[in-house]
């Protein structure tokens, strides 16, 4: 399956990753997950992102969009793909198509999680992220069986530095400008699937993997 997942911060995207790619056994590549890895290691590209993720604010087109040119150019993408926030822009969803045309593997479906600001922020400021294995928590609604600690690999439990209210509000400020419009775009282009984000991500999971089985799957 060639997939990419749309939609607001906290919509469940990454949640809804996690599983799928266990499910299908598709590359994940997740522009945010690249670029706090960059942070990470202290690189040029972490230090040039820090301010803008920081602030929530989008790291400029060209600098993401070379990060996944590279994804698909290098092989590392054999099979099936789930972008996960990317596209986040009209130019970056036009140059996606460019990318995807080069290296004939036309995207499936865009999926489009909607979800309002008010479940945002209780999502967002309560989430909790495995450093080990990406495993997704929350304080309350999902705790870990014990504190801090993941229950699937041990590894320490860690907060996002944008997962605060304020910058959640950006954030969401900012998606609504930017991303809105591509969502459009890929409706336009009659592959565009509209999955409600504020349910559970079990039940989102559960109702898009019929959709998919019944829509044929590829890799
Ligand atoms: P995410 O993990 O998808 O919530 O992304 C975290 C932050 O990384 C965003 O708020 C942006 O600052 C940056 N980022 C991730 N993906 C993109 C993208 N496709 N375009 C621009 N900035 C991005």
């Amino acid at each position: 399956m060639r997939l990419v997942l749309l939609g607001p911060p906290g919509a469940g995207k990454g949640s809804l990753a996690f599983l799928l790619k266990e499910a299908m056994g598709v590359e994940h590549i997740s522009t945010g997950d690249i670029l706090r890895e960059e942070m990470k290691n202290d690189t040029l590209l972490g230090k040039e992102a820090k301010g803008y993720i920081e602030s929530g604010q989008l790291v400029p087109d060209e600098v993401v969009t070379k990060l996944i040119a590279n994804c698909f150019e290098s092989g590392r993408i054999s099979g099936g793909y789930l972008l996960d926030g990317f596209p986040r822009t009209k130019a970056q969803a036009l140059d996606l198509n460019e990318i995807l045309e080069k290296v004939e593997k036309p995207l499936d479906f865009a999926i489009y999680l909607n979800s309002t600001l008010e479940v945002v922020l209780k999502r967002l400021t309560g989430r909790r992220i495995c450093k080990g294995c990406g495993a997704i928590f929350h304080m309350e609604n999902k705790p870990p069986k014990q504190e801090g600690i993941c229950d699937s690999c041990q590894g320490d439990l860690y907060q996002r530095a944008d997962d605060n209210e304020e910058t959640i509000r950006k954030r969401m400020d900012v998606y609504l400008e930017n991303t809105t419009p591509i969502v459009d775009f890929y409706q336009g282009l009659g592959n565009l699937k509209k999955v409600n984000g504020d349910e559970d991500t079990a039940v989102v999971y559960k109702g898009l993997m019929e959709f998919l089985n019944e829509n044929g799957q590829r890799n």
